[in-house]
């Protein structure tokens, strides 16, 4: 297994890296959300339902709630994408329901934000 920060190659049975000591079993834990959108090991499915997931602060024009729904949203579809051990027919209808309750939440809040506008 490969050391996420030094990149030593250790034997698959090290619990931690021989170089550094940062412990193997949890290679992701160190990589931060961008470190996982830009590698290779996420599918391209996970790009498209991330972006749509972004979409929801650009269309709010801001705002924190809808930024941190967004984020939220972008970056489980992306650590969900990338379990190896979900198959893929589970992966890709979670990371489906979880693009769709991002906005769901969206539109509960507009709407809310709407009603209390108008009152
Ligand atoms: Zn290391």
């Amino acid at each position: 297994m490969k050391c996420q920060s030094c990149y030593t190659l250790n034997a698959p049975g090290d619990p931690r890296c021989i170089r550094c000591g940062l412990p193997l079993d949890r290679p992701d834990a160190e990589l931060t959300f961008w470190d996982r959108l830009t590698s290779a090991e996420t599918p391209g499915w996970a790009f498209a339902l991330a972006l749509a997931c972004c979409m929801i602060p650009v269309v709010s024009l801001g705002g924190c709630g809808p930024i941190a729904i967004g984020l939220g949203g972008a970056s489980l579809c992306i650590t969900l994408s990338r379990i190896r051990w979900l198959p893929f027919l589970i992966r890709l209808p979670l990371c489906l329901a979880i693009t769709g309750a991002a906005w769901l939440l969206f539109a509960v809040m507009m709407s809310a934000l709407f009603q209390s506008s108008r009152r």
